[in-house]
């Protein structure tokens, strides 16, 4: 479309998309329902590999129906994201988040925690080449959305900017709590340790 302000997860994509190469290791921290997997999946080709992760195995399952023929070039993890480094051990071109609870799943009590979240971003800051990006969609509306925004706030600021920029993207008149992205793009290697 000729829209230039997008809603927060096509913006997500199109950043992704605009550094992802095909070939290239990537990660969906949060696989849930498939979407961003799925799309992860086209973007690195049948040469990529993404490692999609989930601590829910129905959201594999659902993954793994909507990937259909490109199953073969995704590796469906049941793990945290916080274990990531125990699974991919190469540089990542890209990652993708999608933080609080499954839609639609069983018990929407599953969420996205502070700790482990923060701890995954700064494993995947490791991992990740120079000129890349790690797009985070924050919701705050649900019950410990407020904790997990305010605490990953607070760590992404304390990121040094010599080593990341830090972006944050929302539309200011969506309504229901629509989420606002966090986008930090590596600008040079570092070494990651959680800060917070
Ligand atoms: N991007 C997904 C999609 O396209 O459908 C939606 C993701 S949903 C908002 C968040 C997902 O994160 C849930 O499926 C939940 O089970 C998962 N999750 C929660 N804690 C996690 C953790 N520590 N590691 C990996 N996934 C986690």
């Amino acid at each position: 479309s000729d829209i230039l302000l997008h809603r927060v997860l096509p913006f997500s994509k199109r950043l992704i998309s605009e550094t992802v190469l095909p070939g290239e290791t990537v990660v969906d921290a949060t696989a849930g329902n498939g979407n961003d997997t799925l799309f992860l999946a086209g973007l690195v080709g049948e040469s990529g590999r993404v490692f999609a992760f989930d601590i829910q195995q129905a959201a594999l399952e659902a993954t793994a129906n909507r990937l259909d023929k490109l199953n073969d070039r995704v590796a469906l993890i049941l793990d945290s994201h916080a274990n990531v480094d125990k699974y991919v051990t190469r540089q990542i071109g890209g990652a993708m988040f999608n933080l609080g609870y499954l839609p639609y799943a069983e018990d929407l009590s599953i969420i996205t925690k502070p700790d482990s979240t923060i701890e995954a971003i700064d494993k995947l800051l490791g991992m990740l080449k120079k000129g890349r990006i790690i797009t985070i969609s924050v919701y705050d509306g649900h019950e410990g959305g407020a904790k997990e925004r305010d605490a990953l706030l607070a760590y992404v600021k304390s990121l040094h900017q010599a080593d990341v920029h830090v972006a944050r993207y929302e539309l200011l008149n969506q309504r229901k709590n629509p989420p606002f992205l966090i986008a930090i793009e590596k600008v040079r290697e570092f070494e990651a340790v959680v800060r917070v």
